[in-house]
């Protein structure tokens, strides 16, 4: 942990022992914070507020300028880290940590373009200034699945906005969060401005949403975590939810078809599906399903399965949790109790070495329909349903039938059908013809239930701050 500019040692305190998914064997432990030590990481993130929120943004650009630098120099060994503990392959995570460094460089630039407004009033001796002012001491929960890209999502924008924050990483894989903090105290930040407590989301995390220290609150899970936390809070205050998905795909008879298997391959699978704009079910019209399903199959075979370590540019490495693989087996047994037809994936890797850990092979099941669990709820896993649609509207209706609303991704290469889903699609994010649904310079956030606000782009860290207008009179 981190409090106060001073890391706390695993000693004579008790302990989250994390794992390798991989092997299933232990990897390192963390300390568990108490009550009393998270409000004193929230006291100091309030002394250090004060003086932080003072600083120019040209001094807090050189701040996020010298933490991306200090991330940079340190990515093959925190990707090594983030590896260990969460099971993707060594290539992308440390990837992701490229990517984390480029989110301090593109919020040390954005925090130089802060403005305000000068409003004319009927009264022409009165002028109204606009400003936007810091919101103040932040509280950030995330989670497992990109251990280190959503810290920084928050923690840039709430640095580059000037606030000061308390980061409660998930049990899972604190280890690499542990070690950006490490990148952080090396960028010589003020003791104070960024901390981080260890421990369960029901006990630290919930003591966090319920602190009245806490200014903003920043989430990123599970919807049935958000929802629950929306409704524990005790006091008002602006709070950023981004939640769960349940994403669907088009694939038109206008779809350019090697496009869309690449496409559907991506996003079904990278991180092992363990994605929040995950594709978990694919519309496809019923010109072209037969085909579709037979290349998807085929891609989807040629995927390499293995230890992200043993093999950095393996497909997909093993899924982080033993949970995260049982939901992803129960619903995939539930889609073929349903009628579901199995075709590509079903069981792990063959091979001793991957007995221990949690591998799964990408899985596709065709002949889907609404009543699985696969076509409406959030697998979080390596598993894809696929189902035939016939008119336009039936598609359309089928990827809005559900209480999410992250991203969702339509493949036709016909501008007017484009055009036509696309302004009926109730998402937040929506890709035609690719499948990387965010982009740091766009505001990025999820409709319905998943989540309120967005992080990402300028909006992203106009998340961290509020208005103040001040009117004044001239000559009196
Ligand atoms: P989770 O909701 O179980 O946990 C997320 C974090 O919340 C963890 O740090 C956990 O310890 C904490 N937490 C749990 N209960 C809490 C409580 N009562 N009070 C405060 N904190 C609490 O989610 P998860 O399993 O870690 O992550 C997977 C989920 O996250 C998926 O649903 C995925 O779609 C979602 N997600 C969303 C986005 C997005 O940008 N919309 C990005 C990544 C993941």
């Amino acid at each position: 942990m981190y409090i106060d500019g001073v890391f706390i040692p695993c000693d004579n305190r008790d302990t989250i022992t994390v794992y390798n998914p991989a092997t299933a064997t232990p990897c390192g432990a963390v300390p568990v914070a108490t009550p009393a030590d998270v409000d004193r990481a929230l006291q100091s993130a309030r002394t250090a507020f004060e003086s932080y929120a003072q600083w120019s943004p040209h001094k807090r650009a050189e701040l996020l300028q010298r933490i991306a630098s200090s991330i940079r120099n340190r990515s093959t060994e925190l990707g090594a880290v983030m590896t260990m503990e969460q099971g993707k392959p060594l290539i992308e995570a440390t990837g992701e940590i490229e990517k984390l460094a480029d989110t301090f460089d593109f919020y040390g630039a954005e925090c130089t373009r802060i403005h305000g407004d000068i409003i004319a009033n009927a009264d022409t001796c009165i002028h109204s200034f606009v400003q936007r002012e810091p919101i103040g001491v932040v509280g950030a929960i995330t989670p497992w699945n990109y251990p280190a890209e959503l810290i920084g999502w928050k923690l840039a924008a709430a640095l580059a906005a000037g606030c000061s924050i308390v980061i409660k990483p998930p049990t899972l894989t604190p280890l690499c969060p542990s070690q950006i903090m490490q990148c952080i105290h090396d960028a010589d930040p003020p003791a104070g401005l960024v901390n981080m407590v260890m421990g369960e989301g029901s006990v630290v995390g919930q003591h966090l949403v319920e602190s009245p220290l806490v200014d903003k609150l920043a989430f990123t899970g599970s919807s049935d975590t958000g929802l629950r936390i929306q409704q524990s809070l005790r006091q008002v205050k602006p709070i950023s939810l981004e939640l769960g998905g349940n994403c669907p795909m088009i694939v038109t008879q206008h779809a350019h078809m090697g496009g869309a298997i690449k496409g559907a391959i991506r996003r079904s699978f990278r991180n092992c599906g363990q994605i929040c704009i995950a594709i978990n079910r694919i519309y496809v019209h019923d010109s072209v399903y037969d085909e579709f399903v037979e290349k998807l199959v085929t891609a989807t075979d040629a995927l390499v399965v293995d230890n992200g370590m043993d093999n950095p540019s393996a497909d997909m490495g093993a899924m982080c949790s033993q949970q995260v693989l049982q939901k992803t087996k129960i619903h995939l047994q539930d889609a073929l109790d349903k009628g579901g037809v199995l075709v590509a994936g079903g069981h792990a890797p063959q091979g001793e070495q991957y007995k221990k850990g949690y591998f799964f092979r990408p899985t596709v099941v065709k002949d889907c329909h609404h009543g699985m669990l696969v076509m409406t709820e959030e697998t979080f896993g390596p598993l894809v349903g696929v189902m035939p649609y016939g008119h336009i509207d039936h598609g359309i209706d089928l990827m809005n039938d559900t209480p999410y609303g992250l991203a969702s991704y339509i493949f036709s290469t016909h501008m007017r059908e484009i055009k036509t889903i696309s302004s009926r699609l109730q998402y937040g994010n929506v890709a035609v013809n690719n499948v990387d649904a965010g982009i740091m310079n766009a505001p990025y956030g999820g409709w319905k239930q998943s989540g309120i606000g967005v992080e990402h782009g300028r909006e992203g860290m106009l998340e961290y701050l509020r208005y103040k207008h001040i009117r004044v009179k001239i000559n009196g």
